[in-house]
């Protein structure tokens, strides 16, 4: 893509009045909250997977995602606790109440993060610094939880701002100010840099933001490629034209199938798996949507449920990509499988984004890669879903499809 000089702006916008809000430790300061014996303490949610670590764990060098035993290895005094799911996602509820009290355009990024607009807002709110303030406020006597906010003319500075700050802090990028805010920063805080891209970076001696800009792009594509090389350099430059994006879009697609009672085969449940996934992924390219997170879905004989989730490293719409993790899931519960009989299968697909031309976020690879997806798409399109379906399908049917609402 071509892009004029005029374009390169750092934002359309004159105000930094882009706010980031991000819960900190958001499922340990839950619990810090509502166990006084916690506070001041380090805290690990989880067991076998740490969760969310407080800060005063983190200080130990306890991670999320981050294997249990190993967490507990590098802090032994930690106090670990089980998850409670209902009482964050009643924390969560009542922190987006906050955010949607402050502004009518919030875009919600997960259970612990939104971006805000409150441009506009000065004659009826103030200044965005004081709108974040009191935001700040809001959410630490309303809900008792620490958030940090990060405020700036575009969505990815926003977001390094109240990463910067945490935890429980503001920071403030004001127009003008982006590059000197920026520049200084470990090359880690961009979007997209993870331990290889650092590790070859460092390799050449760039450790800061502003190196990298310095740099230029084409060296970059040298040692990164195309892609993200043209990614990492525009952000090494500020430069970010998203909106924040209000629209009610769903934050999960889902289909299922029943199975009956009927014993069924290992790889005849891997085949409805691959079914789901064709299906799911096919709608989520369909609304121009990428996920982040398979959710498989079983229910045994007895009526009971269990759920499993992966997330991946990146958001994508790739079936394959999206069928490995689900594969690995079912692998992974194939003796619960065994043991109890299974009659419904169903898979989920969550933590979306768009899949925007200006998406920053990675793949950096050309959608034109989803070569296979994307014709099977047309062709289903042209001649209806039975038209193709996978060998392991044959035979099967795809199953019943359950009335679902636009993605
Ligand atoms: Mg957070």
């Amino acid at each position: 893509m071509f892009v004029s000089r005029d374009s390169e702006r750092i934002a359309t916008r004159a105000e930094a009045s882009i706010l980031h809000a991000d819960l900190d430790s958001f499922y340990a300061s839950v619990e810090q909250r509502d166990d006084p014996r916690l506070r001041g303490r380090p805290v690990i949610v989880g067991g076998g997977v740490v969760l969310a670590a407080s800060y005063e764990a983190k200080a130990f060098g306890v991670r999320t995602p981050m294997n249990g035993r190993l967490a507990r290895r590098l802090c032994p005094q930690a106090i670990v606790v089980p998850p409670r799911m209902a009482a964050y996602a009643e924390a969560s509820r009542k922190v987006f109440e906050v955010f949607r009290d402050t502004t009518p355009v919030v875009e919600g990024i997960s259970i612990d993060e939104a971006f805000l607009d409150v441009r506009g807002l000065r004659r009826i709110a103030g200044e965005p610094e004081m709108i974040a303030r009191r935001l700040r406020e809001q959410v630490r006597t309303e809900v008792g939880l620490p958030i940090s906010v990060g405020i700036a003319r575009t969505k990815f500075l926003a977001k390094v701002a109240s990463a910067v700050a945490k935890p429980d802090g503001l920071r403030l990028v004001p127009a003008g100010g982006e590059l000197e805010f920026l520049h200084p920063l470990p090359v880690e805080r961009l979007w997209g840099v993870g331990e290889v891209t650092a590790r070859t970076l460092h390799e050449h001696g760039i450790t800061k933001v502003g190196q990298l800009a310095e740099l230029g792009e084409s060296p970059l594509r040298a040692l990164l490629g195309p892609g993200a090389a043209r990614h990492l350099y525009a952000l090494a430059w500020a430069r970010d034209p998203r909106r924040v994006e209000t629209g009610r879009r769903r934050r999960s697609i889902g289909a299922q199938r029943a199975l009956g009672v009927r014993h069924r085969e290992p790889d005849e449940i891997e085949a409805y798996l691959h079914g789901l996934i064709d299906r799911l992924g096919r709608r989520l390219r369909a609304a121009d949507r990428l996920s982040r997170t398979v959710v498989l879905r079983l229910r045994f004989a007895d009526f009971a449920r269990a759920t499993r989730s992966h997330t991946l490293a990146e958001a994508t719409d790739h079936t394959p990509t999206l069928l490995g993790a689900a594969r690995r899931l079912l692998a992974d519960a194939m003796p619960l499988i065994d043991d109890r009989g299974l009659t419904l299968i169903g898979l989920s697909l969550t933590n979306l984004a768009d899949a925007d031309p200006f998406q920053l976020s990675l793949p950096f690879e050309e959608r034109a890669e989803n070569t296979l997806d994307t014709t099977l798409d047309r062709l289903r399109e042209r001649f209806g879903s039975a038209a193709v379906t996978r060998a392991a399908l044959l035979g099967r049917g795809e199953g019943l499809s359950v009335p679902l609402l636009p993605d």
